[in-house]
């Protein structure tokens, strides 16, 4: 065993980790495109974009760059009195960005640091929006979201992630969230209407109950990263929206899985023509090179934090709050989706995904196929919910060991691929997901 990996194993407490029974991590030396070069001399095919944040590759030379000049420049200043011209910059990029969305525009942008603290942001603003529109006593407090959302794993973000069977431990210390169920769907369901219908029926039950106390839904656009890479309809979406828009309670889209062309549009929330009061982003949003994230809002949402005293202030910020160096590689990114055309990569990436789930979902495990933009999921047939996880370990082993790093979630098996990933790269997947699925055991 190396240094490395004697140090980890005695100073190391690793996120999501079981690390009794987990095996050792791999180290991994560097990086280049979708490749990933382990101590152990092997190389790692990186398939679901470590932790579903690469979008352009590993090192790619360009955001490197704009890394390394920014940091020669101003590594870091403080947010609140200063301002600095990539946090400025990739505001307006952005807004630019969000004029893709119908109706009042996305125009503002909250800086922090990761997908979890954008959700506080959206969560505390949407409530404190209510108080300072309507007063103290506004009953606009609580929060809607879906059975099996996850939105990180702050407290604001586990409340409305509950469901998710992740935070048990945290149950009583949680605000209650209203949750609705989710109508997940995948290719060939023959009770997709009957699922949305239900939905949009607790959705009607919901407002008709409460719908003067609703303050904000949360949603993840299209599909649910972490409870299995769950799709919905946009059409059920856009009906979902309208009538949550309609009681009068704000749209939270949390895009910090599907933002960036996971979906095969920028932003997942295009394909159900929402317009969300709050978007968001993280993850992709520097190209997957520095943690950064946005909660953007709309002008009315903002308007309502302005006044003479700083109690309708958000009293919210973090010290690294709109850093520079993740400013500037969002910014790299952001021109890498126009000089490497990324969309049209990510389209050509769905067309591979579709022919080869095709085939795919012909083998007696294979369950649930679905596709969307660079997202490629289907479920494995197992004995039950017990078995699902040791079907999981067995499966991500075998991957490993053949060089594919393909993550399974439980019995949920995906492919989320950086959009630099060559067709060979993508079919020697896929020859890996066949072999796996027609042998008897997993293992
Ligand atoms: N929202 C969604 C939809 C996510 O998928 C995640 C992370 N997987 C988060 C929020 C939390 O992001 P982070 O891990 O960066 O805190």
């Amino acid at each position: 065993m190396n240094d490395i990996r004697a140090l980890d194993r005695r100073h190391l407490w690793h996120p999501y980790t079981q690390a009794q029974t987990a095996p050792e991590p791999l180290e991994i030396l560097s990086g280049r495109g979708a490749t990933l070069y382990g101590a152990d001399g092997k190389e790692y095919l990186d398939l679901v974009s470590s932790w579903w944040v690469n979008l352009h590759g590993h090192a790619h030379p360009a955001i490197v760059r704009a890394i390394s000049e920014q940091a020669a420049r101003l590594e870091q200043v403080i947010f609140a009195d200063f301002t600095h011209a990539p946090a400025v910059e990739l505001a307006a990029r952005l807004v630019e960005k969000f004029g893709r969305l119908p109706g009042d525009k996305l125009s503002r942008v909250f800086y922090s640091d990761d997908g979890s603290t954008a959700v506080e942001v959206a969560l505390k603003a949407s409530l404190q929006y209510w108080r300072n529109v309507e007063g103290a006593a506004t009953r606009r407090t609580r929060i809607v979201a879906f059975e099996g959302a996850y939105h990180g794993d702050t407290f604001g973000a586990m409340a409305a992630g509950a469901r998710s069977g992740f935070f048990d431990a945290f149950g009583p210390k949680l605000f209650d969230v209203e949750f609705l169920p989710f109508p997940a769907t995948f290719d060939g369901d023959a009770e997709v209407e009957q699922k949305e219908r239900a939905a949009l029926d607790a959705l009607e039950r919901l407002i008709a109950r409460r719908g003067a106390e609703l303050a904000a839904a949360i949603v993840e656009p299209l599909v649910q990263g972490a409870s299995g890479m769950r799709f919905c309809r946009p059409r059920f979406l856009s009906a979902f929206a309208e009538r949550l828009t309609a009681s009068g309670a704000l749209l939270i889209c949390d895009e910090v899985m599907t933002g960036f062309g996971r979906t095969g549009t920028l932003f997942a929330s295009e394909q159900a023509a929402l317009s969300p009061d709050f978007m968001t982003l993280s993850k992709g949003l520097t190209g997957g090179y520095l943690p950064l994230s946005v909660t953007a809002c709309k002008e009315s949402i903002y308007q309502a934090f302005l006044g003479p005293s700083f109690s309708r202030a958000l009293a919210h910020g973090h010290s690294f709050t709109a850093n520079p160096l993740g400013c500037a590689a969002a910014l790299g990114s952001l021109a890498l989706f126009e000089s490497e055309r990324s969309l049209e990569r990510v389209a050509k990436i769905e067309r591979l995904h579709r022919e080869r789930m095709a085939r795919l979902a012909k083998l007696p495990r294979v369950t649930s196929p679905r596709v969307l933009g660079a997202i490629a999921s289907f479920d494995v047939k197992t004995e039950g919910p017990g078995y699902d996880a040791a079907v999981g370990r067995a499966l991500k082993e075998r991957f490993y060991s053949r060089g594919l790093l393909i993550r399974p979630m439980g019995s949920n098996v995906y492919l989320l691929p950086p959009y630099c990933i060559t067709d060979e790269e993508l079919h020697r997947a896929y020859d890996a997901l066949e072999e796996a699925m027609v042998e008897p055991c997993a293992s």
